[in-house]
């Protein structure tokens, strides 16, 4: 079965395809600014301009037509409701043009199941770190179940911040990761509550102390290894309530090296075994989402609901995972 998938939730259009579950390609778009935060605005602008151009050069790197196409998998929850938008009107459209079945998969389930279908995880404690959601989260019964997070603004979004404030546009992840490299460490806040943190006053803290002089490097690095080890902490301590041995790192923030050298360190400690998503599969793309879709129509229990739109505020403790 080929499946095309689409992704619009946040900042990337993508496009991936997959045969019978095998990734062919995963191309996207992804909106970028050089000062400014990402306005959901122009982020739908964006995802409007490249979404013909996005979809055309996936179809040709896989060589393949959309007639060769079986079924359209789309992100419909959670996230911008904008950028959800462009993607739901892109993917009716085809559907309808071309007669093929549409599915709509929750964005933040695919990045789990693309965690586990790209690495050698079984039943790990998932930490998902992304711009727009920090979670601990561990499968148990038939959902995935939360057990911590983060309180007021995600560890993407807190680095985004940050970097936006010190004049590193978006996203500033990549950039702070490289300028920590050169930094020494200075305290910022530490905010761990029960299994749950808050990246807000690291925002505040470290945004005054570049004001005042403090060299960037030093803030980069000391702002990396008091998120990191905060989350490290919890993730500790969801291994050991769940009594796992296994922790996965997946979301847009799995890319720092730093982050997932930390949690290795703590897993090794624990006699447990860390991994880390691909690269390729860290951030938003369509390749997880076709995947998804197509673990979840082929399972003997899928049942097609009537009309599938978006849901920008979806949560994944909501959704039984019955292709599990
Ligand atoms: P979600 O997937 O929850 O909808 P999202 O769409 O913002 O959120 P992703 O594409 O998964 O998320 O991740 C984007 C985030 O990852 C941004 O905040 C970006 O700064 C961060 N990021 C990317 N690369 C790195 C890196 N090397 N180090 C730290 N952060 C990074």
């Amino acid at each position: 079965m080929i499946v095309l998938g689409i992704e619009s939730t946040a900042h990337t259009f993508g496009v991936g395809v997959t045969k019978d579950k095998k990734i062919l390609v995963n191309e996207k778009d992804t909106f970028t600014t050089k000062e400014g935060g990402m306005i959901p605005n122009e982020v739908r602008e964006h995802h409007e301009k490249v979404k013909d151009k996005v979809l055309r050069r996936a179809l040709r790197k896989a060589k393949v037509t959309i007639k060769d196409v079986d079924l359209i998998s789309f992100s419909h929850a959670p996230g911008l409701a904008p950028a959800l938008i462009v993607g739901r009107d892109f993917v009716e459209t085809l559907a309808k043009k071309y007669n093929i079945p549409i599915i709509g998969v929750n964005h933040i389930v695919a990045h789990l199941e693309i965690g586990l279908a790209t690495t050698k995880a079984k039943d790990p404690i998932f930490l998902f770190t992304s711009g727009a959601n920090t979670q601990i989260i561990a499968h148990e019964g038939d959902y995935y179940r939360v057990f911590g997070e983060a309180l007021s603004i995600a560890v993407g979004n807190a680095l985004d911040k940050f970097g936006r404030n010190i004049g590193l546009g978006f996203p500033a992840g990549p950039k702070i990761e490289l300028l920590a490299k050169e930094g020494k460490y200075v305290e910022l806040p530490y905010k761990v509550k029960g299994m749950d943190v808050d990246f807000s006053g690291i925002v505040t803290k470290a945004t005054q102390l570049y004001e005042k002089g403090v060299p960037k490097e030093d803030l980069c690095f000391s702002f990396q290894e008091t998120c990191f080890a905060m989350l490290v902490e919890v993730t500790e301590r969801a291994l050991a309530h769940c009594e796992k041995k296994e922790v996965l790192l997946i979301g847009g923030v799995a890319a720092n090296k730093r982050f997932s050298d930390m949690l290795d360190i703590m897993a090794k400690a624990r006699k447990a075994k860390a991994y880390t998503v691909p690269f390729e599969y860290a951030g938003d793309q369509g390749a997880m989402i076709a995947y998804l879709g197509d673990v979840m129509y082929n399972s003997k229990n899928y049942k097609a609901p009537g009309v599938i739109d978006i849901d920008p505020r979806q949560r994944i403790d909501d959704i039984k995972t019955f292709w599990r």
